[in-house]
């Protein structure tokens, strides 16, 4: 159902039968009439390729309203527009470094409060709800720790308490996961990642059910100006065609080097939720992550993930430069943590680069 969907999603009707959606380049629409519109006047406020995309991602997400953006961080600032000075966020601990920098600088020049809680502790979010609260920020996959956090009881905590609960989705995506369908009221994603899929395209996407916060996050999209190129709209697309397979096989192989990785005397942790191809390694300190790292010849020593390609993180001083050190250090990030974007190559390859890597990065012991 969800794969007939995807490999379909660029069908049109239009009246030429292609097959792939046009990709509008205009900026400028022509109006018939004083009054009148095309429904298309100006590519910042819509475009024919965006709103095909926007259209059919909504429709995936079993939302009503998609807002196409520029970055996943423009997407997550376009939900920011949403609080006033004094509101309150609830935010899940461990979350992307990006994320963490953003409502820092919103705090603190715009007076919005940002929580870090333990959302796999319940009790302890209800705890921290006053009646300034306006919305739950969750990662159900935590980054880089891994941990799934069940969601459902906070879709209830939030009707009760008239908050919105917002689901950062990248890491498992519309095929793994539809938050809305489950009674969370935003739903975003980082595109750049398992969305575009092929390390080629920045952007972001930003999903909702309720028609008013629809017309409000569609008003801000447009007065920000941060939506997404025709071209790079086109390009999600195409990369939504194939995101069950690409999904499927990224997940197939992480699981099998999760077990793998378990039983090698280099790796102390392997933290995978079991799902998506998301997992992140502690290397035992007889090891050297800089030569780990140097050592690999097929996984790719880069910072992204859920493309084609393996790709290999050191948290420590890329994704999550910008936390201060103590914060770091309860979120267990250190210089033995790596994060692993496992691709769609052929599971071997990857095992075995791995276990070279790790082979020839034995610190020797000179006693
Ligand atoms: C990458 C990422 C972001 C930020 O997205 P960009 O496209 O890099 O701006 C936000 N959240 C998560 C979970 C991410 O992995």
């Amino acid at each position: 159902m969800k794969e007939t969907q995807l490999a379909q999603i660029s069908l049109t009707q239009d009246s030429t039968g292609a097959i792939a959606n046009p990709i509008y380049l205009s900026t400028a629409y022509q109006h018939p009439q004083l009054g009148q519109s095309t429904g298309y006047d100006y590519t910042r406020t819509k475009n024919p390729t965006r709103s095909a995309f926007e259209e059919s991602f909504a429709k995936l997400e079993g939302g009503n309203a998609s807002f196409a953006t520029s970055s996943g961080m423009s997407a997550i600032q376009l939900i920011c527009k949403l609080f006033k000075p004094g509101d309150e966020v609830l935010v899940a601990f461990d979350l992307y470094g990006g994320t963490f920098r953003l409502f820092d600088y919103y705090e603190k020049q715009y007076g919005v409060r940002f929580i870090y809680v333990e959302f796999l502790n319940y009790e302890e979010v209800v705890k921290h709800i006053t009646p300034n609260t306006k919305a739950l920020f969750i990662e159900p996959i935590s980054n880089p720790q891994m941990i799934e956090i069940d969601v459902t009881p906070y879709y209830v905590l939030s009707k009760k308490h008239k908050l919105l609960t917002i689901i950062d989705n990248t890491f498992l995506t519309p095929y793994l996961s539809t938050p809305l369908e489950e009674g969370a009221d935003i739903v975003l994603h980082s595109a750049t990642k398992y969305i575009g899929g092929h390390n080629d395209v920045l952007a972001g996407v930003v999903t909702v059910k309720d028609t008013e916060l629809a017309e409000q996050l569609g008003q801000f999209h447009n007065m920000i100006g941060a939506t997404l190129s025709p071209l790079d709209s086109y390009l999600l697309q195409r990369g939504l065609k194939t995101l069950h397979l690409r999904l499927d096989r990224s997940q197939q192989n992480a699981r099998k080097l999760a077990e793998r990785c378990r039983t090698l005397e280099a790796i102390d942790e392997v933290l995978y939720s079991g799902k998506t191809g998301m997992l992140s390694l502690r290397l035992n300190k007889a090891y050297d992550v800089g030569k780990f790292l140097e050592n690999l010849e097929i996984c790719i020593f880069a910072e992204s993930l859920g493309g084609t390609e393996t790709l290999i993180t050191f948290p420590y001083t890329q994704t999550h430069i910008d936390m201060p050190d103590e914060e770091k250090d309860k979120r267990g990030i250190d210089e033995y943590l790596i994060r692993l974007s496992i691709g769609i190559e052929d599971y071997n390859d990857i095992e075995s680069d791995i276990i070279q890597a790790l082979e020839n990065s034995k610190v020797e012991v000179i006693s």
